[in-house]
């Protein structure tokens, strides 16, 4: 299940979470807290190149928005309101741009780190 009847996403299965257009990596579980405003809000995206951020001044306000690095989707955008203890920053992405893989990322593993 994603949602509850409130339309809250209750997903906390581990995982990855990755873009429905194109399956790019996008935002690991262990990152994903819960932010209270009923979207999923993910601490740091899964690999530095996973998104794209840029500027969005629409709506008379200066947000960043969040794209796919690799086909371009928007994904939602970043704020510097998330939990300090996890750097800081919460990704406040659009459940509908994603797709649930309840596979670990590999550099997640505990085995041979690259570098
Ligand atoms: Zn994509």
């Amino acid at each position: 299940m994603w949602y509850n009847e409130e339309g809250f996403v209750i997903n906390k299965e581990k995982g990855v979470y990755k873009c429905k257009a194109c399956e790019n990596e996008l935002f690991d579980s262990n990152t994903k807290f819960d932010s209270g405003t009923g979207w999923p809000s993910f601490a740091d995206v899964a690999k530095s190149k996973s998104v794209k951020l840029n500027n969005d001044f629409s709506h008379g306000m200066h947000r960043v928005e969040v794209t796919c690095a690799k086909c371009g989707s928007h994904l939602g955008h970043v704020f510097d309101d998330g939990p300090q203890e996890m750097g800081g920053k919460r990704y406040c992405i659009n459940f509908s741009c994603l797709l649930f893989d309840n596979k670990p990322l590999e550099k997640v593993s505990k085995t041979k780190k690259a570098k």
